[in-house]
């Protein structure tokens, strides 16, 4: 092409406002100049989130928990949304719902982009649709734009996020036998769930995938945090799902008469956990990064006015991105226990409840979604995710990535759950862009 031309063209092309109906020249205009990024139709995008905010709405919040009524109809409304969009559904035997886009290269594995649809009791509309429908409308506006790409692209919706990211799990064949006996928030187990949703679990395992079974995986998902909003970003790139690890601890003294013993003779297991909760907020935030510690509950025998507490309760919650840096602060706090338990002549005891390991982002990947934020004029920043994601599982499998978009007011899992529709678009248009360049380094 004569500069001139490009020129005529490149202003012709700039002064077009929607995407829908472009010529196949800016079509390979989009495609190959880094200067014009690809972009979704965000109007569309919005508009099914709004039809969906309907589902499941009651005066409490959504409530469309896994294997509900309402997930039903959610599922129907999303099953609609393949349909339209030229993608054809596949149910996989734990009830994931996925779609197959062919690319150019049939020997290789496919990209995957999704989230899941179901919700928390008494949650928000944004929490999983948003990436869930902007993986659909990522695949379809490829489509309008004759945008191939050398792998196959799936979209997919995990089942059963928010009960324990159980789809996703299955997915990567790491669903134990009891997580089948698992109630989930509706009533059901997940055993009887698989069945409702139209899975097999006799066949369950059909539903598993192995490393090299997928190329890599991108989801769209908002922050849930304030961060990005404190920070006047647009766009999160997600280093990875934090490490969890989850401790109760007894401490142990004597109860005695409140009145009768004197202060120099008690064993008070109160004063030795309330020790405790600030040593540990205090060590904590000793050092710089995003490690972060809880003690969230205190359970005190007998509880009583007049009698010194002679055993509490308590849970720590402790996480961060970095596991040496989590083991670090485990024996850290096992060591307050130990000093603060001879100070006060009291016994601490540590039992660890949970313990899940950080799924860290590829490189790769957050390097894709950064070029994509930066080609948009998008403002991004990296950060970690402290909430789970089905992303933390696909990582045992495949090269894993989160796109984030800014929570209003940082809230979610809630009524009051809210995201911008501009920024819902651009976490959309990145994560397009991000798909494009994946397919090309991967
Ligand atoms: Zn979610």
């Amino acid at each position: 092409m004569h500069r001139r031309d490009f020129l005529q063209r490149a202003a012709a092309f700039a002064a077009l406002p929607a995407v829908g109906a472009l010529p196949a020249w800016e079509r390979a205009a989009r495609r190959g100049a880094s200067s014009a990024p690809l972009t979704v139709n965000g109007e569309r995008l919005n508009g099914w989130l709004t039809q969906f905010d309907r589902i499941g709405r009651t005066a409490g919040g959504i409530n469309r928990v896994a294997y509900s009524e309402a997930d039903l109809a959610g599922r129907a409304f999303t099953r609609d949304l393949f349909a339209q969009s030229g993608l054809q559904l596949r149910l996989d035997t734990a009830g994931n719902m996925l779609a197959r886009v062919p690319g150019t290269d049939a020997s290789r594995a496919p990209i995957l982009i999704g989230s899941h649809i179901d919700s928390v009791t008494d949650g928000g509309n944004y929490d999983g649709p948003v990436g869930s429908f902007g993986a659909i409308e990522v695949a379809r506006s490829l489509a309008e734009q004759k945008i191939r790409l050398r792998h196959p692209l799936e979209v997919v919706v995990w089942q059963n996020e928010e009960g324990g990211t159980i789809g996703s799990k299955i997915a990567v064949g790491l669903l134990t036998p009891a997580d089948l006996d698992k109630v989930a928030r509706s009533g059901k187990t997940v055993r009887e769930g698989i069945g409702i949703i139209g899975g097999d679990v006799s066949r369950v395992n059909e539903a598993v995938r192995r490393k090299g079974d997928i190329a890599g995986y991108i989801e769209l998902h908002i922050e849930q945090g304030g961060l990005l909003e404190r920070a006047n970003r647009q766009i999160g790139v997600v280093e990875g799902i934090v490490g969890l690890r989850w401790f109760e601890i007894t401490v142990t003294g004597f109860s005695n008469h409140a009145g009768a013993t004197p202060m120099d003779q008690r064993q008070d297991a109160m004063l030795a956990a309330a020790k405790f909760s600030v040593a540990v907020n205090e060590a904590i935030r000793s050092e710089s990064g995003r490690q972060v510690a809880t003690v969230g509950r205190f359970n005190v025998t007998p509880n009583t006015t007049n009698v010194i507490p002679g055993q509490v309760v308590l849970t720590v919650d402790l996480r961060d991105l970095d596991q040496p840096k989590i083991d670090r602060f485990t024996a850290r706090f096992e060591q307050l226990g130990r000093d603060i338990g001879a100070a006060t002549n009291t016994k601490f005891a540590f039992t660890q409840m949970v313990n899940s390991a950080p799924a860290l982002s590829d490189t790769r990947i957050m390097r894709v979604v950064e070029s994509s934020a930066t080609a948009l004029g998008l403002t991004h920043q990296r950060m970690p995710s402290g909430a789970g994601h089905d992303a933390q599982e696909v990582a045992h499998i495949a090269p894993m990535g989160m796109i984030f978009v800014p929570s209003v007011g940082g809230i979610s899992h809630s009524p009051k759950e809210f995201s911008r529709a501009a920024d819902i678009t651009n976490g959309a248009n990145v994560l397009m862009n991000a798909v494009v360049e994946l397919d090309r380094i991967l």
